[in-house]
């Protein structure tokens, strides 16, 4: 039996898909084995390359003028690898708007003159400030936002206007959940395991003029121009988990891409807030404009009441609600995967443990 997984990451992954790589997991495509066990080198592997990556472009509408690599690391590897690659005047600019925007600001700040543009902290980052050019200093080499805060549950409602200096994303929870102008970025990074795939492989889509700036200091293994010269075969790759990115692209494609996608998040969040916005019981302290559509922190009247939902929640099949331990309560992520029925049965649950409990 399938439960709903309400995990920030790793999470849930579209059964259809599951299922499909189950069929080739001993035998790929007549090949007589799993992608696991096959060399990167092999043709097999250089057409899952390929197209994860063609896919990737057409579903995000990436521009000529950007490569795409898949590599290791994590999201938490470009942290460090965006001030190491981008680097002329040694400064950069920080939006802190939670806690991974925190920790890309931290590591940056080995590595150069890093600012602090803005920061939601004040309101324990309920809310993403408002930026304009002004903020921002004019020789900074880029600015830094983390466009869906993952842990506090908020979006950037639009993307800032940073003017000439290049704009760095990391969009590791809301990459394809909703249409992205990526052509407003200079790079954009995420790890898989929220919307694309099994964790090991990072996706970055980087611009060209950004990819020959990198500081001498800066490992050959973390420099974008490596893997973007080798089209992320320089060295052994996470070919399965790139392989199961690859099916969700086909799936997505399938279905109607980003913008089908879109519209369901909506609907899905959209049922969601609704439902705590019309209760006494819960309550979500997000500034509405950016509530997030993948993240959805909620609390009860009573820290009690909030272990008590998290473990007959569990119970009922509706798995890892339990928030943050910097925000507490709980957290419903409804990534791409998480169907309208998970929603629908979460919703119902609380219901009735309102009223029972209130
Ligand atoms: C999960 C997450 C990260 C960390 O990703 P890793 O792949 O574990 O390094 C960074 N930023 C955001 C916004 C995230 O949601």
């Amino acid at each position: 039996m399938r439960n709903f997984n309400f995990s920030a990451g790793p999470s849930m992954l579209p059964l259809e898909v599951l299922e499909k790589v189950r069929q080739g997991l001993t035998d790929y495509e007549g090949t007589g084995m799993s992608v696991m066990e096959m060399s990167h080198r092999s043709k097999p592997y250089q057409a899952i390359n390929d197209e994860a990556e063609a896919s990737l472009r057409e579903l995000m509408n990436v521009p000529e003028n950007y490569d795409i690599i898949f590599v290791q690391g994590g999201a938490s590897m470009q942290f460090e690898a965006i001030p190491l690659n981008i680097h002329k005047s040694g400064k950069a600019d920080y939006v802190v708007t939670g806690n991974f925007s925190g920790k890309a600001y931290k590591e940056a700040k080995k590595y150069g003159d890093m600012a602090e543009a803005a920061s939601s902290a004040d309101k324990n980052f309920t809310y993403i400030p408002r930026l304009n050019k002004s903020m921002f200093r004019p020789d900074a080499d880029y600015v830094h936002i983390c466009y869906n805060n993952t842990i506090f549950g908020t979006r950037y409602s639009e993307i800032p206007d940073t003017g000439n200096i290049p704009l760095a994303g990391d969009i590791s929870s809301c990459i394809l959940s909703q249409e992205i102008d990526v052509s407003k970025f200079g790079v954009l990074y995420a790890g898989a395991q929220k919307n694309v795939g099994p964790a090991g492989v990072t996706i970055v889509i980087v611009r060209k003029d950004l990819q020959d700036l990198a500081n001498p200091i800066c490992p050959t293994m973390m420099k974008w121009s490596t893997q973007i010269k080798e089209k992320s075969l320089y060295n052994t790759p996470p070919c399965f988990s790139t392989y199961v990115a690859m099916e969700v692209f086909r799936w997505l494609k399938k279905n109607g891409g980003v913008k089908w996608i879109q519209k369901i998040n909506e609907d899905k969040a959209a049922m969601l807030y609704d439902f705590i916005d019309n209760s006494a019981f819960y309550s979500n302290s997000v500034e509405k404009p950016y509530r997030s559509l993948m993240n959805v922190p909620f609390v009860t009247p009573s820290e009690d009441l909030d272990k008590e939902f998290v473990a007959q929640a569990a119970k009922e099949g509706l798995l890892s609600l339990k928030g943050h331990r910097l925000v507490g309560g709980m957290r419903a992520s409804i990534y791409n995967a998480m169907p309208v029925d998970g929603v629908k049965k979460l919703i119902e649950f609380m219901a009735k443990f309102e009223k029972a409990n209130k």
